[in-house]
């Protein structure tokens, strides 16, 4: 028996098979989140196949996940689809014209740390909880397209959990392997909070990446570029779409995730480079007050690869640094 295609996922209304639909949704019945609607795109393969969500911009200025998911969006044609694509390409409606960096201004909180949300939370709790039950979990695959934020510059890499469920760790794995970074996370980050989708969404039992490319609040096409040929390579992988995946090599995972932050507010002056090797001890940075004397030497924890670093000088106390992806 032929499987018949929903007609709507939550909010989302979906086309039919063969079909594709570009519009807007909300939240229904939820004062604050319908205040905004949020673009989408879906495709509709004639044939049946996977379920596939690709999101973007829950941080409202990483911009190359944004304009890739829109590329996608637009590029994807319904008969080279098999099964469903749906394209939620920015999930921080309030903060992108305000230009919000890691927060959404509606309640100041990162929406990438309150996952799974709450029913009857703050304007992001809500919005976690609505996005996540309503639309998340109805998806086999989950691909959250992130950059280095305003302040941020990076060097490629992917991130995934884990779930101790042995199938679908190695769907999430096999996505991972496909999308063409040098460099793996897989486990979450030291004193960072959790409560990012895609870590929510693979312990609801869909299989769920991460992928960064980019920063500084810069278009570079070669940026955008990656995440368009990375999620089409997982794309193809898992079967969502027609033509053979191109062979990349696999990430190399770090062993654990390194979070560095200021311990007094001052002027940050970094001294590596993403994608740089440090040894445990190195000094990766220098801590000034505002009329130059020093307040802090910032060592490696651990030997490994420079995977992000904050390009604004301007610290607050506990204000991120950098991190580093132990080796
Ligand atoms: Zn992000």
């Amino acid at each position: 028996m032929a499987r018949v295609p929903p007609a709507a996922i939550g909010p989302l209304r979906l086309p039919s098979p063969g079909q594709r639909v570009a519009g807007r949704f909300t939240f229904g019945g939820d004062r604050g989140l319908e205040k905004y609607e949020w673009p989408y795109i879906a495709i509709a393969g004639p044939r049946p196949g996977p379920s596939v969500l690709v999101t973007a911009g829950i941080h409202a200025a990483e911009y190359t996940g944004v304009e890739a998911a829109i590329r996608l969006g637009r590029d994807l044609t319904p008969p080279t689809v098999r099964g469903l694509v749906v394209i939620l390409p920015l999930l921080n409606r309030p903060g992108f014209y305000e230009r919000s960096v890691y927060v959404n201004p509606e309640d100041g909180e990162n929406l990438n740390r309150i996952f799974p949300g709450r029913a009857d939370g703050s304007w992001g709790e809500r919005f976690a909880h609505r996005l996540l039950d309503e639309v998340v979990v109805r998806f086999e695959h989950a691909i959250d397209l992130h950059a280095g934020d305003l302040v941020e510059d990076l060097v490629p890499f992917v991130i995934y959990r884990e779930t101790g469920d042995g199938v679908l760790d190695m769907r999430i794995t096999r996505m991972a392997n496909a999308y063409g970074a040098t460099w793996a996370v897989a486990s979450a980050p030291a004193g960072e909070r959790p409560g990012s989708l895609y870590a929510a969404a693979a312990q609801r039992g869909v299989a769920a990446i991460l992928a960064e490319s980019g920063g500084r609040g810069l278009l570079v096409e070669e940026d955008v570029v990656r995440h368009v040929r990375g999620v089409t390579n997982v794309l193809r992988t898992i079967g969502a779409l027609e033509g053979e995946p191109e062979r990349v090599a696999p990430p190399q995972v770090v062993k654990s995730f390194e979070w560095l932050r200021s311990p007094s507010e001052g002027i940050f002056h970094v001294r590596v480079r993403v994608d740089q090797r440090v040894r445990a001890g190195e000094i990766v940075g220098e801590m000034v007050d505002l009329v130059g004397e020093p307040l802090a030497t910032i060592a490696a924890p651990v030997s490994g690869v420079v995977l992000f670093v904050v390009t604004s000088p301007a610290m607050k106390k506990d204000g991120l640094l950098l991190a580093i992806g132990a080796l």
